[in-house]
């Protein structure tokens, strides 16, 4: 294929930044970590106190959050920047290598693999 025939492949799939993650990668494995040892809706609940602090929100979460949203929010971003990553992924070379880059929208780290001609 040819680099103008694999950027038509690439355009066919959106590819947007979502924006930075809520937690940085430590905070998300520590959280994911406390979450797994929740055992009681007591762990859960602090939990959510904790979770509450690190973000220091007023607001508590809601007592009724349950593993599964929790997890969701761990993972989650703080805003979706939307930028086209179709176009950051078509200045680089076609070269196959995996890229660590900054969103040029938001800044947000993201992770890419370049696709290769051949
Ligand atoms: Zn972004």
């Amino acid at each position: 294929m040819t680099r103008e025939e694999i950027l038509v492949e690439i355009s066919k799939v959106k590819r947007v930044c979502r924006g930075k993650p809520l937690f940085e990668q430590a905070t998300r494995d520590s959280l994911t970590a406390k979450l797994g040892a929740c055992r009681t809706d007591e762990h859960r609940i602090a939990l959510l106190a904790h979770i509450s602090t690190i973000l220091d929100i007023k607001a508590s979460l809601p007592a009724d959050m349950g593993g599964h949203a929790i997890q969701s929010l761990i993972y989650s971003f703080k805003e979706n920047c939307g930028h086209d990553f179709n176009k950051v992924i078509s200045t680089y070379p076609f070269d196959g290598k995996i890229r660590d880059v900054k969103c040029p929208g938001c800044g947000a780290p993201q992770h890419f693999q370049s696709p290769s001609v051949e």
